[in-house]
């Protein structure tokens, strides 16, 4: 790892990565022992080590996982699934399964086809689906915090972007935690410090078996744009995407982002269908695509 200048054998890697996850919980006040974690496990690399992790370290965590009906030709969610279940029934760890499509009546491709009538890729609704279900699911089934698998490639790639548009709400909302707030349960992001190329590493030397596969529908994504141009220049400046997250978590907490004093909060109100905090004033989005694609439908 020439960003920390440590080479590790095995057995010391496979100590090291828990060891590291740890020090970022408490660093940033995550999540304790007595609490109860909903990890969202999609069958990647990223999630299903981070689940491992926490059972090693002792935490009270259990899964969940969304099935969205992606086939793709590679019949990604139907696989995806499999190997989650798999790695859960391996280790006697507690799964949700929640398939989008049994639940509202529509897979996500069919979502993005009645929003988009058939343009443009069903990231944005995916996206919304995954953000709603899950902070559904960890509040009613009385879950202390959601934590996602999120990564250090994932999260400067997201951080570039936003800087590149400056999009001053989203800065000012990204970081490894963010605190509940009355309907959203608390999310956290335990992984957010490691490069995805030390999880690849991870899961393998553990042999968890993951899904190689990208969703179909990441292929030309701008988040993968961003993140081969970070890639570039990691390669001729080890660290750089280490500094360039961790010099922004530093400036953020220090307050001195300009972005903190000029952004202003939306008003909140509880969605008259679903219950979840909304700023939009009668239903909120995910509740209104899935009215507009039922009305399609009819
Ligand atoms: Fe959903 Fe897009 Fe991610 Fe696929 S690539 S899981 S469609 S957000």
């Amino acid at each position: 790892m020439r960003q920390h200048k440590l080479a590790l054998c095995k057995e010391h890697y496979l100590e090291w990565i828990p060891e590291q996850t740890e020090r970022f919980i408490e660093k940033y006040k995550m999540f304790t022992r007595e609490e109860k974690i909903l990890v969202a496990v999609s069958g990647g690399k990223d999630s299903l080590s981070l689940w491992d992790i926490l059972i090693r370290l002792g935490y009270q965590a259990d899964g969940l996982y969304l099935g969205l009906g992606i086939d793709g030709g590679i019949d990604y969610s139907h696989e995806s699934q499999r190997l989650t279940e798999k790695f859960a029934n391996e280790r006697n760890l507690k799964l949700h399964v929640v398939d989008i499509e049994k639940e509202y009546g529509q897979s996500i491709p069919m979502l993005a086809e009645s929003s988009h009538r058939g343009y443009g890729k069903p990231c944005a609704v995916c996206g919304l689906a995954k953000r709603h279900e899950m902070n559904r699911i960890a509040r009613d089934l009385g879950y202390d915090v959601l934590a996602t698998g999120h990564n250090l490639d994932d999260e400067a790639a997201v951080l570039f972007g936003n800087t590149l548009s400056w999009a001053s709400e989203y800065l000012l909302r990204q970081g490894p935690v963010l605190p509940e707030t009355s309907g959203l349960a608390r999310k956290v992001k335990p992984l957010c410090r490691f490069y995805e190329r030390e999880m690849t590493a991870y899961a393998l030397l553990s042999g968890i078996e993951y899904i190689y596969e990208e969703c179909p529908f990441a292929e030309g994504s701008q988040s993968i744009f961003y993140k081969e141009t970070l890639n570039q220049l990691e390669t001729t400046r080890p660290g750089a995407k280490l500094t360039f997250y961790l010099r922004f978590l530093e400036a953020r907490k220090s307050g001195e982002l300009f972005i903190e004093k000029n952004v202003q909060q939306g008003v909140l109100h509880a969605c008259p269908k679903c219950g979840q905090p909304t700023s939009t004033p009668d239903f909120c989005s995910f509740c209104r695509m899935i009215e507009r694609a039922n009305v399609e439908m009819e």
